[in-house]
This record gives C-alpha cells, structure tokens and sequence, in this order.
C-alpha cells in the first residue's frame, strides 16, 4: 500500500531512541522529509544513523520539550529547513517511576510540564503551519496505563489521562480543518525506559529482571513484549494519508493486554 508520505513533513519530538526513533526512521523509510529533536548530542547520531539507512535527510535539534521557547525554536526551524509542517507526533520521556506515597509535589509538577504541557505548547506552535497542510495529523504518544493503570508509575497513570482528554478535543475541534488527531496507547514495548522500569520493579519486588518479564508477558495474549518497529509502522501508517478518515482513535498498541471491550 502506498502510504502518500513521500515528500510529507514529519516532526517527531524525543526521537533520539525508542518509539520516537524508530517512528521517524519508519517516515524515513516511507520518503517524508523528517525533523527530530532531544535534549543531548545523541540526537545527531540518531539522525546521522537513519539517513545513512534511507538515504533521506533528517534535522536534528537538541530540543527540551519542557522548554516553550526550545519548542518554538524547533518549529521555526522545521518550516525554514523543509518549508512547511503535515504531521507532528508528540512524545517525551516517561515521568519517574514510583508510588503515590514515594512521589513529591514537584514531580508531579515536572510530570505535568513533560507530559502534558509539552504536547499542549507543541500543538500551538505548530497549528499555524498543519493548517496550511493538505494532509495534515498530529499523534500523541500515551499509554497503556490510560486503560488500565500500570504498577508503580502514579505519574503516567495520572497524566497520560490529560493528554488523552486534549487529543479527544482536538479531534473535534480541529476537524473542520481537516487535521485529523489520533493517539498511540503503547503496551509494553521493549526500549530503554522499560529497562529502566525493570530494574525499579527490580529494586521493589527482589526478584530477577528475567522474572519480571516472565510476569509481564504473562499478561499479554501474545506472550511478549512488542518492539519498537511493530509501535512505529501503526504510528505511521495513522499519521499517513492512507488513514484519511481515521480521527480521534485511541489505539491500543499492547499486543491484547487490555481486555477491555471499549
Ligand atoms: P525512551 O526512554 O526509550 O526514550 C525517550 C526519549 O525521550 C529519548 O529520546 C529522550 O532523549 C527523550 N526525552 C526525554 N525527556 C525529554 C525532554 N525533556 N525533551 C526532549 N526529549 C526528551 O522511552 P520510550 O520507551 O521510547 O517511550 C516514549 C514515551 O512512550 C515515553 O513517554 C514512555 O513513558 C511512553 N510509553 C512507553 C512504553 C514502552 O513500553 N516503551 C509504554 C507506554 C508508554
């Protein structure tokens, strides 16, 4: 299936590793024109990696997305470098792991500005350009833990919901623009966040990070965790014009973990 991307605009915020890498080197793949951005020098050598593979050009920025002025800055640079904006997906790193008795009033707070107002500054600032787009989507990168709340992690279980609530309204009120407005809730995936939930649970519980895994996979239909190449191609594949008439999905990306109907 042609997936239209050749040529499109693509910002995938925190893509030095993880989902958002392996998301922006999947619209590489497909030709879009891909801008990624993370806060340390590891971003060159992801974007130095996926146009070395596809042969496409990739921006980099060393970006904070808890920062309003970075991500103004990533914008501007984007519409200067590639001329416009079709497709952003929001992401950031996870907030710490912990409990609500380990977690302080300040972490929720930096939870907050990661999570959510990252994703609500990233959408301002680049709603003037996606308006211009003939094809234009915006995917937020959630979790999981929306659905059903994930040990251990009262911070992701907490706000991701918030971010599910803005990507609900912005599918409505952004429609008649046609900029269609979608979310990725993504299971287990394995990256190195997960290594780093593994080894708090770990720490917690005693047992291996082998038992660990053992347990989650135990929970998902398909026995194991997914990849990061199995998060990406639906990511694409929804911010794509071959998902024209998809809005305000939130897709469950969890190999069948949630056994909820709805
Ligand atoms: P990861 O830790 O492997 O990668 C996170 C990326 O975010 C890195 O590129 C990092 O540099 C970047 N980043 C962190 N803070 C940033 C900031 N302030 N500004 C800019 N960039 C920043 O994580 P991942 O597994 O790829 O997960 C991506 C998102 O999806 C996270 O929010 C995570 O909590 C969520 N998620 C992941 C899973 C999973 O199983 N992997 C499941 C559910 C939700």
């Amino acid at each position: 299936m042609d997936l239209h991307l050749s040529g499109k605009v693509v910002l995938v915020t925190a893509a030095s590793k993880g989902l958002g890498k392996a998301t922006a080197r999947q619209f590489a793949r497909e030709g879009a024109k891909v801008v990624i951005c993370a806060r340390s020098e590891i971003i060159e050598k992801a974007a130095a990696e996926i146009e070395t593979e596809t042969g496409t050009p990739v921006l980099a920025l060393r970006v904070d997305v808890t920062q309003p002025a970075d991500i103004e800055r990533v914008i501007n640079a984007t519409v200067e470098k590639f001329g416009g904006l079709d497709i952003l997906v929001t992401n950031a790193g996870g907030p710490p792991p912990g409990t609500f008795d380990d977690t302080d009033l300040t972490a929720w707070e930096n939870a907050v500005n990661l999570n959510l107002l990252s994703a609500v500054q990233l959408v301002k600032s680049a709603l003037p350009y996606l308006r211009q787009s003939i094809a234009p989507a915006i995917l937020t990168i959630t979790s999981s833990s929306t659905k059903q709340p994930v040990k251990n992690l009262v911070l992701s279980n907490s706000i991701r919901l918030a971010v599910i609530g803005l990507t609900k309204t912005l599918s409505q009120e952004l429609g008649s623009d046609q900029i269609r407005v979608n979310s990725i809730l993504p299971g287990w995936t394995y990256t190195e966040r997960v290594d780093e939930l593994l080894n708090a649970r770990t720490a917690k519980s005693g047992k291996t990070k082998a038992e660990e895994i053992t347990s989650i996979n135990a929970g998902v239909p398909l026995g194991r965790m997914g990849t990061p190449e199995e998060f990406a191609n639906v990511a694409v594949f929804l911010c794509s014009p071959a998902a024209s008439y998809v809005n305000g999905v939130m897709l469950q990306v969890d190999g069948g973990m949630n056994a909820g109907t709805f």
